[in-house]
């Protein structure tokens, strides 16, 4: 563990999380990202923007978000005790606000005139587009247009708060797609735009930056829950999309050996490729979107088309700190599948009261089948990263019938 505490320290000053992370890209960019670097670190010592960040924190997005004890959903499972970190009651519904709001920030400080970004489930466009104009900052946000069809109401969230919505037609148009346009868009003008990246993905310093705007999650949770039950949780259980809420989530429990913690991967329809989002668990390591971690990818290392139920959940790619906990067993990573998500979905519903984003499902999934496994007497915290809002029409029209709809 001492080693570990240590690659806790990470990344190193080039942004490698052990061999994973780094930057490629090209040189006039890393001149930009190197700047981005330097604002940030400065930045995050300095009193007024911790303050200012934590003021909106609790005034704007509402944090601290409460811990829950799912007493129904624990009860009928009969296992263990499943409890909930409620980042879905965030102002705009997800955890992504937690990291727009820095990114947003410190866009301004630097003196850029627009955020832009890409989106998949629209939630990360939507907590964008908010931070924006909190800021006071113009907002152009690439979406694919498969996922523009499916999140219709984030869509129209993103254009009342006054961002402009560039719909991605290239490729299988999802997220992979939507980032290759944003970056594309980047590139052409790097200096009046911040690319503010939706995960703890991208080139160095975009994983660390995230991450560290998100770790709020754990820190916050490790504190609730055990003024709840006095104790750590013997579990914590989050999905893993690019692995922002998972991040966040596990930050403040890395170095607790009494902690297992479980990332779930999107299992999608089947493992044959094209039909999941599995990057840890069927992936290898390779280069996309200027970082290394691993990848779903074919022979020529171009990334592999992928689906999950969850729009939020299909990217090829997975942020790098990932990698390095894969291969050094800290976090078991793992799958649940579209029809897992989806019953958990209603599962989680029909018990608590409380509908889930279908990627914060797929965390409920598992955790549901590990309840079982470690029985009474044992507590598993679950992030619940998001809000089922955005999620219902679609969820209703494919698969209401089955659920009595
Ligand atoms: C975007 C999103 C995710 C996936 O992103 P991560 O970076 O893996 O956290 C998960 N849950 C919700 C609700 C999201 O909006």
């Amino acid at each position: 563990m001492t080693d570990l505490l240590k690659d806790m320290q990470l990344p190193d000053n080039k942004g490698y999380f052990g061999k994973y992370g780094g930057s490629f890209v090209p040189p006039e960019l890393q001149t930009i990202l190197n700047e981005i670097e330097d604002s940030y670190l400065k930045i995050k010592e300095d009193e007024s923007f911790i303050e200012e960040l934590a003021s909106l924190n609790k005034h704007f997005t509402g944090r601290p978000s409460p811990v829950f004890y799912a007493k129904r959903l624990s009860e009928k499972i009969g296992g263990a005790d499943i409890f909930l970190k409620r980042e879905d009651l965030n102002h705009t519904g997800a955890h992504k606000i937690n990291h727009c709001l820095g990114e947003a920030l410190l866009a301004k400080k630097m003196g850029k005139k627009k955020l832009i970004a890409e989106t998949g489930a629209g939630q990360h466009g939507v907590a964008l587009a908010t931070a924006a104009t909190l800021v006071g900052l113009e907002c152009d946000i690439y979406m694919g247009e498969v996922d523009i069809k499916k999140e219709h109401p984030n869509v129209i969230r993103m254009k009342i708060l006054g961002a402009t919505v560039i719909p991605v037609d290239r490729g299988t148009k999802t997220l992979k797609d939507a980032v290759d346009a944003a970056f594309e868009a980047y590139l052409g003008d790097p200096i009046t735009q911040f690319y503010a990246i939706g995960s703890v993905v991208g080139p160095h310093p975009f994983p660390m930056m995230v991450r560290d705007f998100q770790k709020i999650v754990g820190i916050e949770a490790e504190k609730q829950f055990k003024e709840m039950t006095g104790k750590d949780p013997d579990n914590i259980v989050a999905c893993v999309g690019g692995g922002s809420n998972a991040m966040g989530l596990f930050t403040a429990f890395l170095n607790k050996e009494n902690v297992k913690i479980y990332g779930v991967e999107p299992g999608g329809i089947s493992f044959k490729d094209g039909e999941h989002a599995a990057t840890l668990k069927l992936g290898s390591p390779g280069t996309l979107h200027g970082f290394h971690s691993y990848l779903l990818q074919d022979d020529d290392g171009e990334p592999l088309p992928v689906y999950s139920v969850a729009s939020g959940l299909d990217y090829p790619g997975v942020g790098p700190q990932h990698s390095l906990l894969k291969d050094l067993e800290r976090v078991n990573y793992v799958t649940a599948d579209d029809k897992e998500a989806i019953d958990a979905f209603f599962e989680l519903s029909r018990t608590d009261g409380i509908i889930p984003a279908i990627e914060s499902a797929h965390a409920v999934a598992f955790a549901m089948k590990l309840a079982l496994e470690e029985g009474k007497g044992k507590t598993i915290l679950i992030n619940l990263s998001g809000r089922g809002d955005k999620d219902i029409d679609f969820v209703i029209e494919k698969y209401g019938k089955n659920y009595g709809l």
